[in-house]
């Protein structure tokens, strides 16, 4: 077994899903592959897929965690030093005399980057669908109205 295989096998069925879903098209055509290949010897379909990710989605899990992530609840957090270039236009960031690297939190996971905070809570898959079908509705009813007018 590969070490691919291996990691793949010691991720929860969750984390599973966001990989695919979130990094899948980074990944190579072989790695996803054998992505796809552990979500299906593991017996989950693609509505368990999706439901899995809906659910996650849903945590409450504060911005600033740096042991969980806030977007997946996986706690295979990676710590990496990002290099701040003295030109940058972020004031936070060059406000400093210590060495010119920081450390930054990302998702192992998903590749959520923790240390960007996080920006606004993401609706759940379910809230999209609902909304993306209240806006279709309302576009029906618009259109219907205008041809009731001719
Ligand atoms: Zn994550």
């Amino acid at each position: 077994m590969s070490t691919l295989e291996e990691k793949l096998r010691s991720y929860e069925d969750f984390e599973l899903a966001f990989v695919l879903h979130y990094k899948g098209m980074e990944y190579t055509e072989n790695t996803r592959k054998k992505i796809a290949q552990e979500i299906l010897s593991r017996g989950l379909t693609e509505n368990d897929v999706n439901s899995l990710i809906a659910e996650k989605l849903d945590n409450n899990i504060p911005a600033g965690e740096t042991k969980k992530c806030p977007r997946c609840t996986s706690d295979k957090i990676v710590t990496d030093k990002e290099y701040i270039n003295p030109m940058s236009n972020n004031l936070d960031d060059i406000d400093s005399t210590e060495p010119r690297y920081k450390d930054v939190y990302f998702c192992g996971v998903c590749g959520f980057n923790m240390s960007k905070g996080m920006p606004e809570k993401e609706f759940a898959l379910l809230t999209k669908v609902i909304v993306v079908i209240a806006i279709l509705i309302g576009m029906s009813l618009i259109i219907t109205l205008v041809f009731s007018w001719i």
